[in-house]
């Protein structure tokens, strides 16, 4: 499962897919979803 956010409308979802998915599911705009960090990853770099 890779997680993704909107940066337009701030949703967050999870897709089993590795690629970013084109416009929100949400919204419907385009180009606006990124990559969301999980809270492990987070952890990871605040040390
Ligand atoms: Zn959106």
């Amino acid at each position: 499962m890779t997680n993704f956010r909107c940066k337009r409308c701030n949703y967050q979802f999870s897709m089993q897919i590795d690629k970013l998915p084109r416009s929100c599911p949400n919204c419907g705009e385009k180009e606006t979803v990124l990559k969301e960090q999980t809270a492990q990853d987070m952890l990871e770099e605040s040390n």
